[in-house]
């Protein structure tokens, strides 16, 4: 890879240069720098297969004064599935007096770009500001007709410069009418076989005309960062895969152990309470011995569905086993768990559930049992042994409640 950076940086000096020393030497300084940056900013893409990490490393370099120094960049990643194009990251300063803020202090600190890059994972400070929430709420229908700067940049798969002259033909895209850029770069993120997003990089607060270079530089910067977003994303696919169980989509046996023990943690850095919520189906093999297992197992996902709809957006609803499911709450305590549980119980209760009248009870219906940090314990085996215990005495008292 460094080979082909490096054709691709020298393979075009003109014969002329030859004839003079002093503009040889000033243009192989040129692209020793240039080589170094770009092996730089690959070389922290190659440290991580995270999405998001990959995008503030490329964003970084395409930003920082001691990378390619554009004043602005956000990242756009085709979404195929529902033909979108969606903004992702945006990383740029507001107004000129933030800029020279956060120029000024990075001078100052004399920071390398790896302490530039190493920032984001003790913090997201670059990502915090309006831009950056701006740019994540953009979406933009992926069409060939549709005439938009994006769709453009992605059907085409070329760079697009847009001097002050040829902005004018877009004025009305929304995307200009967001970033009221006067000059503009589009370069496409190509992955092996397509074009997976776009960079859009100006200098809106230097003004500071984009060159010819500058625009060679952020090619065969967006050249490495498409292949290392197709990494990711591909990664990120299986990892999902490995960690879903294949009847109900939930998170499986595996990935509960491994998310209780990290959100355990987190409660007890942070202080707060956790709760395990341990859910078993009332009578299970009467409705399996008398109408087949396949019935069974589309109960299943239909109770699976209704538990991940009427959870908290922040709460992990796993299949522990067999028709037994578990709910991670964090930050909740018993108190709150229990007010949980209990909707979630008359929910199953309330929902019409195919053939449910040959059930002794007449319908489907679930106990839970409810453990929590800290009262019950502090490591995954003490929370899932008491929920398990809660869930014995559910059991005991007659099923179809919740006990702790
Ligand atoms: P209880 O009210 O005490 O929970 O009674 P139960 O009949 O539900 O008993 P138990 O919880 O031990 O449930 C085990 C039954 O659940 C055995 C089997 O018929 C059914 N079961 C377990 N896993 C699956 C599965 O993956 N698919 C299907 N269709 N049925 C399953
Ligand atoms: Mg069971
Ligand atoms: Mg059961």
């Amino acid at each position: 890879m460094v080979n082909g950076l490096f054709q691709c940086a020298t393979a075009k000096l003109p014969i002329t240069l030859m004839d003079d020393p002093v503009k040889l030497k000033q243009e192989l300084d040129r692209t020793r720098m240039e080589l170094g940056i770009l092996y730089e900013i690959s070389n922290a893409m190659r440290t991580t297969l995270k999405l998001d990490e990959i995008l503030y490393i490329i964003l970084t370099g395409v930003t920082a004064h001691i990378g390619l120094g554009f004043n602005r960049a956000v990242l756009f990643l085709v979404n195929e599935k529902d033909g979108l194009i969606e903004g992702k990251m945006g990383i740029g300063p507001e107004s000129g007096e933030e800029a020279n803020r956060i120029w000024n202090q990075i001078e100052l600190e004399k920071k390398t770009m790896e302490d530039l890059i190493s920032v984001y994972k003790f913090s997201n400070q670059a990502l915090e500001g309006g831009f950056n929430r701006q740019v994540r709420n953009l979406k933009f229908p992926l069409r060939e007709q549709d005439g938009g700067l994006l769709s453009l940049g992605v059907l085409d798969g070329m760079p697009l410069h847009l001097t002050q002259e040829t902005m004018e033909n877009y004025l009305s895209d929304p995307v200009i009418q967001l970033l009221k850029s006067r000059e503009l770069v589009v370069a496409p993120l190509k992955s092996k076989e397509k074009v997976n997003g776009l960079i859009l990089a100006d200098n809106f607060v230097t003004h500071k005309p984009i060159t010819k270079d500058d625009i060679r530089m952020l090619m065969m910067l967006a050249n490495q960062a498409g292949l290392a977003i197709e990494n990711s994303q591909l990664y990120e696919k299986t990892a999902l895969r490995a960690h879903s169980d294949y009847l109900t989509e939930l998170w499986n046996h595996g990935y509960f152990q491994s998310i209780l023990q990290s959100e355990l943690e987190k409660s007890k850095a942070a202080k707060n309470p956790l709760t395990l919520m341990m859910l078993d189906i009332d009578d299970f093999k009467v409705y399996n011995d008398t109408l087949g297992h396949q019935a069974g197992d589309s109960i299943l996902r239909q109770l699976a569905a209704l538990l991940k709809n009427q959870s908290r957006k922040m709460d992990y609803v796993c299949r522990y086993g067999g028709e037994e499911f578990t709910v991670i709450l964090p930050n909740a305590d018993k108190k709150e768990a229990y007010l949980i549980a209990e909707r979630l119980r008359q929910d199953i209760e309330k929902q019409g559930f195919i053939h449910e009248e040959i059930l002794p009870q007449k319908k489907l219906t679930v106990s839970i049992g409810l453990a929590s940090f800290p009262e019950n314990g502090g490591i995954p085996s003490e929370l899932i042994a008491a929920s398990d215990k809660a869930l014995y005495q559910a059991k005991n008292k007659g099923k179809n409640n919740t006990y702790y």
